[in-house]
């Protein structure tokens, strides 16, 4: 697992060894994730209340959560959709991904924070600006100011596409079609050199991306759950929430 420790947030991108199965999505509950050892020592001593899991759906939708009892209610997998915002304290956001792309941003100033499930298809509607936007006009920010973490995902050297792949981005095919590496008969498609240059256009700074744990899954399926490389049902799990009691930036336990 990768653990990234900043002042008032910590983020895990979870790997194969902590993985979860969402169909037996009982099992995947706030206790069950508190009794993971991987996980159990950052959620206590956050003093995690709430672990907030939408049931994801590949969409552009998502929700914004204001208070504890809105985090609770929506329960692991209650409620459908790819995107949470929050800057409530306690309340961790969880996502759960085998080759899509797990994605954080974090604004300082405002101390909120998002977790995005982004895949092609929720990247081909849009999800990635949707949210940005969302953050810049409920938080009256500039994204300039956010900071973006992406984790492991299937990457272009392993990320193969077919001709049906192209005609489902619709409107936003002729930037996509950039993103498109040829390598001999076959074709490879870089999600994340896409939603960079989405998260650029927005007015993100690169220097405030942090693609440094954007391993592929597939290369390293070993280590990654993914659903390319084996078929599995199994997820890795990216957790982020926000630090009770800050501490300086790259503190170590
Ligand atoms: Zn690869």
């Amino acid at each position: 697992m990768i653990v990234i420790k900043k002042s008032w947030f910590t983020l895990i991108f979870g790997s194969k060894k902590e993985a979860v199965t969402p169909e037996s999505c009982n099992q995947y509950t706030a206790a069950s994730l508190k009794t993971n050892p991987a996980f159990s020592q950052l959620l206590k001593q956050q003093e995690c209340t709430t672990i907030v899991q939408l049931h994801q759906i590949h969409s552009n939708i998502g929700v914004i959560i204001t208070t504890d009892a809105q985090a609770q209610a929506l329960a692991p997998h209650s409620q459908e959709g790819d995107f949470m915002i929050t800057s409530q304290p306690q309340t961790a956001l969880s996502l759960l991904t085998a080759d899509c792309l797990p994605i954080i941003i974090a604004h300082e100033q405002t101390k909120t924070i998002a977790a995005i499930h982004a895949g092609w298809k929720g990247i081909s509607k849009g999800i990635i600006p949707k949210a940005i936007t969302i953050l810049q006009k409920t938080l009256k920010v500039c994204p300039s100011s956010m900071e973006v973490f992406i984790g492991p995902s299937a990457r272009s050297c392993c990320y193969e596409i077919q001709n049906d792949f192209m005609p489902q981005w619709k409107k936003h095919q002729t930037r996509a079609a950039q993103y498109v590496i040829q390598n001999q008969n076959r074709q490879f498609f870089d999600l994340v050199g896409y939603v960079l240059e989405e998260c650029k256009d927005k007015g993100i700074s690169e220097k405030h991306i942090d693609i440094t744990n954007a391993h592929c899954t597939l290369c390293n399926s070993t280590l990654y759950c993914s659903a390319r490389a084996h078929k599995t049902t199994q997820r890795n799990v990216s957790l982020v929430i926000k630090n009770q009691i800050p501490y300086p930036d790259n503190y170590h336990f």
